[in-house]
């Protein structure tokens, strides 16, 4: 069965500007999201999945940054054409964020309690501290009156993200952007996170942007992939296809880098050079300093999207 998208982003571009000059952040950007489905949405750090989350929100620094093209459709409603004040009332409502750093995103003087009957009361319009309790069970924190009463700094890593967890559910949004948000947590604990994630998705019914640099963490969570590259997707498509068989050679080069639990059989290949500056992004594919497949006419051209497969793919060799 086929879900109406909740998310459908079309031809979006992002820049920030840097003194006189404008950086490109988010190039052309396409894609759409299901109801009910989780989109990952993956890269190295500095490719734009940041700028293309907040951008989505709304949050992107007013007198830094600016959309110059595209459209972003929630339910059909091109959010650019909203203005300010119908955005922050979306914001909450129908979607909402969780951080990569649980410790920053909270206010360090301010009860964890306190903080959670501000998301409430925004979202309903008045105090409820069985809410409070409520919402920190159903993110499986045992012992929500201890967490209500206490600092952000009396509590641990994990928790402090699943109190973000439970503020971003507040507003029963229709659709979570979850922005690295296991990155900064211990590995057990990450695990524990991703599940936690995974069964409020499933229980909920919502749509999930998951924004992540690790490869490892999009199987078995998400229903599609974007793979991410100096702000252009560069491969699009259901994520088991993209994991069983990957079309772009940055694609390629990001799955053969992880890395395998059985014996070593010698270094794990990693992908070579750097990410682009995007002050500097190479001229034709953005891809071809660091590409094992380059062909003559990639320093020169950028290529378009193609189909392949049921891939969508930006690539010559397609
Ligand atoms: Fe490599 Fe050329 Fe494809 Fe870019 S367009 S990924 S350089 S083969």
């Amino acid at each position: 069965m086929t879900h109406p998208d909740i998310v459908d982003i079309h031809n979006l571009t992002v820049e920030y500007i840097h003194g006189r000059e404008a950086v490109p952040a988010v190039r052309d950007v396409s894609l759409e999201l299901a109801a009910g489905e989780t989109l990952a949405l993956v890269g190295e750090s500095g490719c734009g999945k940041s700028t293309l989350a907040l951008a989505l929100m709304g949050l992107l620094p007013r007198d830094e940054s600016r959309v110059t093209a595209g459209e972003i459709h929630l339910q059909g409603e091109n959010l650019l054409q909203k203005p300010e004040e119908e955005r922050r009332h979306i914001r909450g409502r129908k979607m909402a964020m969780i951080f990569q750093d649980p410790f920053s995103a909270l206010n360090p003087v301010l009860t964890v309690g306190y903080q959670l009957q501000e998301c409430i009361i925004l979202n309903e319009g008045k105090p409820n501290s069985e809410r409070s309790a409520q919402l920190l069970r159903q993110v499986q924190i045992k012992d929500p009156e201890r967490i209500l009463t206490s600092y952000p700094h009396q509590v641990s890593g994990g928790q402090r993200q699943r109190v973000l967890i439970a503020m971003a559910l507040a507003g029963h949004p229709e659709l979570l952007i979850a922005d690295e948000p296991t990155t900064a947590l211990d590995v057990t604990v990450q695990d524990e996170i991703m599940k936690l994630l995974k069964g409020l998705r499933d229980n909920i019914g919502m749509s999930m942007l998951f924004i992540t640099h690790n490869m490892a963490l999009v199987k078995g969570m998400a229903h599609r992939l974007a793979v991410m590259y100096a702000g252009q997707i560069v491969e699009y498509g259901a994520t088991t296809d993209i994991l069983t068989n990957p079309k772009h050679p940055y694609t390629q080069g990001l799955l053969r880098s992880l890395p395998k639990i059985k014996p070593s059989t010698g270094p794990i290949p990693a992908l070579s050079g750097q990410p682009p500056d995007p002050m500097a992004i190479p001229s034709g594919c953005p891809f071809h300093p660091r590409c094992e497949k380059i062909l003559p006419q990639c320093p020169r051209d950028d290529p378009a999207d193609r189909m392949t497969e049921g891939q969508r793919v930006r690539c010559h060799l397609y």
